[in-house]
């Protein structure tokens, strides 16, 4: 008989390495977010660069989501193309070959966002634009730098110049402002991510307001992430969060902001081999759990993982009970994005009997 998992197997049965998903333990986290989020009134549009699946997109919507982020065009093509089209593209779209295609995607789904942090990034796409015969303005917001100095423009006058700028242009709508802290979402200690975020928040709400004045269009003020959606959402003149990790956690987050949300993904493993009396050798190494946050934890307590190359892994042990060859472990990653982006499918199982299969459907989109 072929390998193929199905509804109503048990995840004991998966081949491994299989990504795997509590739904109880995922819900929650969906039920705490929104619980504490959707009173205020602000749009939550999660981010879908951590669950890269047009399903997830849905059942975030289905809760109380307005719309969903991608980083990349790619994961665009792929969100909409399965029928998820209200979608902000939170990456600026930069080079001939991005624009052409973020032109075919416009002229099929006018509900995509996207951001600018130059005048010739926004230029470019105008220009596009012009020649496609389209006659809509593409919904465009200027990234503005809080505080990460990864992308956007400057505050002040460079702000206020983009802005001119693509107020100017015929095919560019501007409608708002995106100013995500990035740099403050692993903050630990709480009230001090609390200030920093909300400094941030100044010079995006303030930005906004200036833009305002000068009589530029702003309806939508996005930012957010899951260490700090809590504090956004309390600051007037902020409309959208845009949290994405929430939904499953990892180690690095749950190191930094604490156990509110659950870690609800595990990467399912077996034991390949016995290295020492307290030491095996599991199938998960560098091709199934990212290693740039940390490296990832067993879920059950007492094993220490160690990574033994591309598709092998240690967990040793001092004592307790130990592992044997064929034995299964859930291993928590230390960074669910660049995870995810590793597995083909999510096995989602309701108290160890899968539910639901979701295919991670942008996996590998990083263009
Ligand atoms: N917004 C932007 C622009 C991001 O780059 C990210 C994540 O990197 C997020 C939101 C979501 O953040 P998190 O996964 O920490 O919730
Ligand atoms: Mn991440």
């Amino acid at each position: 008989m072929v390998y193929s998992p199905k509804v109503g197997d048990p995840i004991s049965s998966l081949d491994t390495p299989s990504m795997i998903v509590d739904l109880d333990l995922m819900e929650a986290n969906i039920s705490k977010l929104m619980n504490q989020l959707l009173s205020t009134g602000i749009n939550i549009r999660p981010h879908l660069k951590t669950t890269k699946s047009a399903i997830l997109a849905r059942k975030l919507s289905e809760a109380g989501a307005k719309g969903g982020c991608v980083a990349k065009l790619s994961e665009a093509e792929v969100i909409c193309r399965l029928g998820f089209t209200d979608l902000l593209i939170t990456c600026e779209i930069i080079g001939a070959a991005k624009v052409e295609r973020l032109v075919e995607l416009f002229r099929k789904y006018r509900t995509i966002r996207i951001v600018v942090d130059s005048e010739v990034g926004a230029t470019a796409i105008n220009e596009a634009l012009g020649k496609s015969g389209i006659e809509d303005p593409v919904m465009t917001l200027i990234d503005l730098d809080v505080g990460l100095h990864r992308t956007g423009v400057q505050p002040g006058e460079p702000a206020l110049k983009l802005a001119r700028h693509v107020t100017g242009l015929k095919h560019l709508k501007l409608i708002g402002v995106q100013g995500y802290e990035g740099h403050l979402q692993h903050v630990h200690d709480r009230e001090e991510r609390k200030k920093s975020c909300l400094e941030s928040m100044v010079t995006l709400t303030q930005t906004s307001e200036a833009f305002r004045k000068e009589g530029h269009n702003i309806e939508v003020v996005t930012t957010g992430g899951t260490g700090t959606a809590e504090f956004c959402v309390t600051v007037p003149g902020v409309t959208e969060v845009q949290p994405g990790s929430f939904l499953f956690m990892d180690t690095d987050y749950r190191n930094a902001i604490g156990t509110f949300y659950s870690n609800s993904l595990t990467i399912l493993a077996t034991v390949l081999s016995m290295q020492g009396p307290k030491s095996v050798t599991i199938d998960t190494g560098l091709k199934s759990l990212s290693t740039d946050s940390g490296l990832a934890e067993c879920k059950t307590l007492g094993y220490t993982y160690g990574v033994l190359g591309d598709e092998h892994g240690s967990l040793t042990w001092t004592d307790g009970p130990g592992l044997n060859i064929g034995d299964k472990v859930e291993m928590i990653p230390s960074h669910i994005d660049p995870t995810i982006n590793l597995h083909d499918f999510y096995y989602a199982h309701r108290k160890g009997v899968i539910e639901e299969i979701w295919p991670v459907d942008a996996r590998g989109k990083v263009q």
